[in-house]
């Protein structure tokens, strides 16, 4: 037996129309259209850029497609628009990387536009993990002439930059920060077209450098970034300008995406510290966390850590655990627990300088108060700034009837 249809009548919404006929979605352009389109100074819309990552990934884009695109991109520019559209359809080419709630204020990266002995992640990824924060680096290999931070970490023997967001997790649990490189899971888009742009001469575009970082920057789930602008001879753009708006489409493309991004502009002119070579800048690096190296890198690793916030709740609760209140009716206090602070939101720290002074009756604070104190100490890119009033606002009795 058949149940009968009944078939709907114009306008009734049981039959899925809305009065007329649906409309049948556009047909996604093809590569060579989408191309001619760049070529020719055209925008790209969200649906042509989607269309132009997804055949990229499922690899139904030739290379001569890719190379082709690159370059139209390179000659042509994008706006502020497009070079969003193209950074999320990067980034959802894979994974999002999720972490414990726990984490959230304490998640920050630092990525560079790249320079020549530019082994700062090398350096700065762990002495952030050293204060407290997480750092779920993904970076990048050499481009052009600037060296990349994969490249330099493959040349310690068994070195894997490959690691699924689970091995990643895993690593910042036991030591805060990792370093991994793009994969089929994480920013598959950009691992192909960031290989493809080293050897096209596309790398210059400022709409593709945007991309290329943020996407992979969106994926980590960050609280914070800071971007290095390098200008200068040996950076990708050598004038100040040029490096100014680049660093303006990061801050602006990322404030879109909800990420809150700062970018250092510094100069590139000499190699940073005495090594440049893979091998050579990871022990330059080495000898830096030991407390050692040349002054320039450690200048450009101390630099980039301003206290964004200091979160009074995570601090009392430790306080709280040392004696400083109750946690059963009638308890007597530890009236002498207690704790200063060494420093005030807006101010820049340099790595190692003190900012809590903890005051308890108990020998030593046990390693989880530890951590969560580490964990109070939130840290930014930005500026040294004057932290705003607390004052936020004033209610008022209603003015009184005559
Ligand atoms: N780093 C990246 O990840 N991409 C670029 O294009 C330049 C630097």
């Amino acid at each position: 037996m058949t149940t009968p249809e009944t078939p709907g009548a114009p306008g009734d919404p049981a039959a899925g129309g809305g009065g007329g006929p649906a409309e049948a979605p556009p047909e996604p352009r093809q590569l060579p259209e989408l191309i001619r389109t760049k070529r020719d100074g055209g925008r790209l819309t969200e649906a042509d850029i989607g269309g132009f990552v997804r055949a990229v990934v499922d690899r139904s884009a030739q290379d001569a497609q890719i190379g082709a695109m690159l370059m139209a991109i390179r000659l042509q520019g994008m706006d502020l628009e497009e070079t969003s559209a193209l950074t999320q359809a990067l980034a959802k080419s894979g994974q999002q990387l999720e972490w414990p709630e726990a984490w959230h204020q304490q998640l920050v990266d630092k990525h560079s536009t790249g320079g020549v002995g530019d082994k700062v992640s090398l350096v700065l990824a762990p002495a952030l993990a050293a204060c407290g924060c997480k750092v779920p680096m993904i970076s990048g290999r050499g481009l052009g002439h600037t060296g990349g931070t994969l490249d330099k970490l493959e040349s310690i023997p068994g070195f894997s930059v490959l690691q699924s967001p689970e091995q990643m997790q895993a690593l910042l649990e036991g030591v805060g920060c990792c370093i991994v490189g793009q994969s089929e899971q994480l920013v598959p888009a950009d691992g192909i077209l960031y290989a493809a742009r080293d050897v096209t001469a596309t790398v210059d575009s400022l709409p593709l450098i945007t991309a290329s970082i943020l996407s992979k920057k969106a994926v980590e789930g960050l609280s914070a970034l800071v971007v290095d602008v390098k200008f200068g001879e040996a950076a990708v753009f050598p004038s100040q300008e040029q490096a100014r708006e680049l660093a303006r489409a990061l801050v602006g493309v990322g404030a879109g995406l909800g990420l809150r991004v700062a970018a250092a502009l510094t100069a590139m002119d000499n190699p940073l510290g005495r090594n440049v070579g893979h091998t050579l800048e990871v022990e330059e690096a080495l000898l830096c966390l030991d407390g050692l190296g040349p002054p320039d890198l450690r200048d450009l690793v101390t630099r980039l850590g301003t206290v964004e916030r200091i979160r009074a709740l995570a601090l009392a609760r430790v306080l709280h655990e040392l004696g400083a209140g109750r946690s059963r009716a009638g308890q007597p206090l530890r009236h002498g627990v207690g704790a200063e602070l060494l420093v005030t939101v807006g101010q820049r720290l340099r790595r190692g300088t003190p900012w809590l002074r903890v005051h308890l009756d108990q020998p030593a604070l046990g390693g989880p108060q530890r951590r969560a104190l580490q964990g109070a100490l939130v840290l930014s890119g930005r500026e040294p700034f004057v932290a705003p009033s607390p004052f936020a606002e004033l209610v008022l009795p209603p003015p009184a009837a005559h």
